[in-house]
């Protein structure tokens, strides 16, 4: 983590810095999971399916840096998004902040431990498969709110 604000996630997103923007993330990894739009209604659908540049076992990116190199459409969360879209997890940290509400105490920066958010059960780690191995989507549906 770069320099940092004492308790910046206590600060309003807007006035995060790019460290602290990046520092907010729990690590969860639902973001990098597919989900499935309904075309009439907008309802959103989550599934267990990743993306392919996450490790199924750590649901941390292979190749964060480098990942538009392989995942072109690979989404950078901006304030606008955060704000915007209805698919973050109501666990995710951006929409928990965006909404004015405190991280959770499972949170690594609260807690000091990254492997607090697998304790928690909010993590995918190891809960998910690989879009190259997952075929059809509307095979893997999963509310993840709800397990
Ligand atoms: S859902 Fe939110 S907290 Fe979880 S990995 Fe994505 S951006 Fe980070």
């Amino acid at each position: 983590m770069g320099a940092v604000r004492d308790k910046f996630w206590e600060l309003p997103l807007a006035q995060l810095d790019r460290a602290e923007w990046e520092a907010l993330c729990d690590g969860c990894g639902k973001c990098c999971l597919h989900k499935i739009e309904d075309e009439e209604t907008g309802a959103i659908d989550g599934t267990n399916v990743s993306c392919k540049l996450l490790d199924t076992q750590t649901a941390q990116c292979k190749d964060y840096r480098n990942r538009k190199a392989f995942v072109p459409d690979c989404m950078r969360l901006t304030l606008r998004i955060v704000e915007s879209v209805a698919w973050l997890p109501g666990s995710c940290a951006y929409r928990l902040r965006s909404e004015g509400k405190p991280l959770e105490d499972w949170h690594y920066l609260l807690s000091g431990d990254r492997d607090s958010v697998v304790r928690a059960g909010i993590s995918v780690a190891g809960r998910v498969i690989s879009e190259t191995d997952a075929g059809p989507l509307e095979h893997h549906l999963v509310d993840w709110d709800d397990v």
